[in-house]
């Protein structure tokens, strides 16, 4: 998982000023999502144990309803075209019914103003039975964004070894494949490209 500027963000995703939370089909093969752990976040989520994402869709926007907290966006607009929160919420349908491979999401997790972690592909796997504001993404050794967010200030952005602030990576002290969790801050530490391929190779 690497840290990137949200400049770094906008070239991998080329070009594209993405502000939305949900973004269906940006890409090509691919719908990219946003997410954040920050307080007042435009979009929320919460990474489970097993590493599945629960994810909340767009709230109705502000001049509709001024509650807008209290009401989830529709999956159908006026015109009865879906909305962002609708064709996410068809495509996890789909698939369930087995009407099509899972969509690959690439998820961005918001560190900090304009500091974004790149979360990797992931498949979006089914809405939660009875609430449809929720998609179920599904990942492995997943970092909590809480856990990310206290080791790039304890480490103040920095790698651990040089100091650099380019191309930083969360890297596991004790790796995940040797038992290390992904948990807790005192196991993940802030490393540079180059560190972290050296220390790659010291386990190889
Ligand atoms: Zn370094």
């Amino acid at each position: 998982m690497n840290v990137i500027s949200y400049t770094q963000l906008v070239i991998k995703e080329n070009g594209k000023q993405i502000q939305k939370g949900m973004n269906f089909a940006i890409q090509k093969t691919y719908s990219v999502v946003l997410m954040s752990t920050q307080k007042n976040a435009p979009y929320n989520d919460h990474i489970f144990e097993d590493g599945v994402i629960e994810y909340e869709g767009h709230d109705v926007p502000a001049n509709i309803n001024p509650e807008k907290k209290l009401v989830d966006q529709s999956l159908l607009t006026p015109s009865g075209t879906l909305t962002e929160n609708g064709k996410f919420f068809q495509a996890a349908l789909d698939y369930k019914e087995r009407l099509r491979e899972p969509s690959q999401i690439q998820v961005y997790r918001k560190l900090r103003k304009g500091i974004w972690v790149d979360m990797g592909f992931y498949d979006l796997i089914d809405p939660s039975q009875d609430d449809q504001e929720y998609l179920d993404m599904l990942h492995n050794r997943q970092i909590p964004g809480e856990v990310q967010k206290e080791v790039y200030e304890r480490d103040m952005g920095k790698c651990r070894i040089c100091g650099s602030s380019d191309n930083l990576h969360f890297d596991h002290i004790l790796p995940f494949s040797k038992g290390g969790s992904s948990k807790v801050a005192s196991n993940i530490q802030l490393l540079c490209a180059r560190h972290n391929l050296k220390k790659g190779a010291k386990f190889i």
